[in-house]
C-alpha cells in the first residue's frame, strides 16, 4: 500500500466549494497553480477538476504551470473577462472583493449566473504549509541580517531617505528578490507619525528611529519594526520605549491557537492604556502576512478571526507622540501550539545607534 498524495491546494480549496469558482486575483492563482501572470484566471470545479486561463504572452509558462498543477491550460484571448464571458454558464462563483462592477457586468453579459463569493481562498492563505514558512523564514533572515549591519553602519547624520535606499540594497544584496513594501524610517517627531514618507533632513542625536521594512523572498514578505535610539533621551521617550516593549511581549503571549483577533489585540492595548497612552496607539496590533503584506487574519480591535496554527502574524504596537516622536516594535511569529514562533531575531532590548 502506498499513502495517499499530500491534498494540493486546488484539491483543498475544491473540496470547500458549492458551484465552481472563477479565480481571478492573481496573488490567489499563484498561490493555487503556482503560476505567475498579471491576466490570469482559474475556474476550479467542485469535483476536484480546474482550467487555467491567460493570453498568448504567458502561454508557454501557463502551460508548464497547468502541467505541474494537473490542470487543463486554455489560452483566453487579451480581453479575459469578455473571452471568459462567452465560455462559463450556469452558477459560477466570483471573487467579490477582487471584481470590480465592470468586471462583474462584463463576466455575466453572456447568461453565467454569477454568485458572490468572499475570502475563499484568502483563508486557504492565512495557514502556510512548510515551503511557504520556509520562504518567510529565510525573507526574515535576510530583514534581521539587513537591521545588523544598518546598525552597525550608524544613523546619525544620515537622512531617512540614504538609510530607507540602503536597507533595500542590502535586502537584494543579502538575496532578497527585494524589498516587500517601501521601507519607513522616521526619525524625531517623524516617528509620530506611524506611515511616515522618508525625508531628506540629517537623523539626529538624542532622539528615537522607527524602521520598518521586510525583505521579499520567492514571493514571500516579512515585516519587522524596530525603534533605535540616537543618544541618550528624553525621559517621555525612553518611558515609552519600554511601555512599547512590555506591550509587544504581552501581545506576542497572546498569540496562540484559539486567539481572538479583538482580544490579542486587547492584551497589547491594555498595556499601553494603563500607562496613560491608550489614545496615543491608534492601529491594529497586527496583521497576516504571506505573498501579500497584509493578509488574513487581523488583530485588531474590531476583528472576529480565530487564531489557528500555521497563522504567519505580525505584532506591532506602537505609540505615538504628537510633536516628540514615536516608538513602534514589531514582530513576525508563525502561531504554533504554545509560544508562537518568533521568526524577526534582531534584539528588542533599546539599542543605541550614533
Ligand atoms: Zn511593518
Ligand atoms: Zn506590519
Amino acid at each position: 500500500m502506498t499513502a495517499p498524495a499530500a491534498p494540493t491546494r486546488i484539491a483543498q480549496l475544491a473540496a470547500s466549494l458549492d458551484e465552481p469558482l472563477l479565480v481571478l486575483d492573481p496573488t490567489n492563482v499563484r498561490y493555487l497553480a503556482g503560476f505567475r501572470s498579471s491576466n490570469p484566471a482559474l475556474l476550479v470545479r467542485p469535483d476536484g477538476g480546474a482550467t487555467l486561463y491567460s493570453d498568448f504572452r504567458y502561454a508557454e509558462a501557463g502551460r508548464t504551470a497547468a502541467a505541474a498543477a494537473g490542470v487543463e491550460f486554455v489560452v483566453s484571448g487579451r480581453v479575459l473577462l469578455k473571452d471568459l464571458a462567452a465560455r462559463l454558464t450556469g452558477r459560477i462563483g466570483f471573487e467579490a472583493g477582487f471584481v470590480t462592477y465592470d468586471g462583474w457586468e462584463t463576466l455575466g453579459s453572456a447568461g453565467a449566473e454569477l454568485v458572490p463569493r468572499r475570502g475563499v481562498v484568502e483563508a486557504l492563505r492565512a495557514v502556510k504549509d512548510e515551503v511557504e514558512l520556509d520562504a518567510i523564514r529565510r525573507a526574515c533572515e535576510i530583514t534581521t541580517a539587513t537591521y545588523q549591519r544598518i546598525a552597525e553602519e550608524g544613523l546619525v547624520g544620515r537622512s531617512e531617505r540614504e538609510v530607507a535606499a540602503r536597507i533595500e540594497q542590502l535586502f537584494r544584496e543579502l538575496g532578497a528578490d527585494g524589498a516587500a513594501f517601501a521601507a519607513i524610517v522616521a526619525a524625531g517627531a517623524n516617528g509620530a507619525l506611524p506611515h511616515a514618507d522618508p525625508g531628506d533632513r540629517p537623523i539626529e542625536a538624542g532622539t528615537l528611529v522607527t524602521i520598518d521594512c521586510g525583505a521579499r523572498v520567492d514571493g514571500y514578505c516579512a515585516d519587522c519594526t524596530r525603534t533605535f535610539a540616537t543618544g541618550p533621551l528624553p525621559d517621555d521617550l525612553a518611558r515609552a520605549y519600554a511601555v512599547c516593549l512590555a506591550a509587544e511581549e504581552a501581545g506576542l503571549a497572546a498569540i496562540r491557537p484559539g486567539g481572538v483577533g479583538a482580544a490579542v489585540h486587547e492584551a497589547a492595548h491594555a498595556v499601553i492604556r494603563d500607562a496613560g497612552w491608550g489614545e496615543q496607539f491608534g492601529h491594529g496590533l497586527g496583521h497576516g502576512v504571506g505573498l501579500e503584506i497584509h493578509e488574513a487574519p487581523t488583530l485588531r480591535p474590531e476583528s472576529e478571526d480565530v487564531l489557528v496554527a500555521g497563522n504567519v502574524v505580525s505584532c506591532e504596537p506602537g505609540i505615538y507622540l504628537a510633536g516628540t516622536g514615536g516608538v513602534r516594535i514589531e514582530d513576525l511569529v508563525v502561531v504554533r501550539d504554545g509560544a508562537p514562533e518568533v521568526l524577526t531575531r534582531f534584539p528588542k532590548a533599546l539599542l543605541t545607534v550614533d
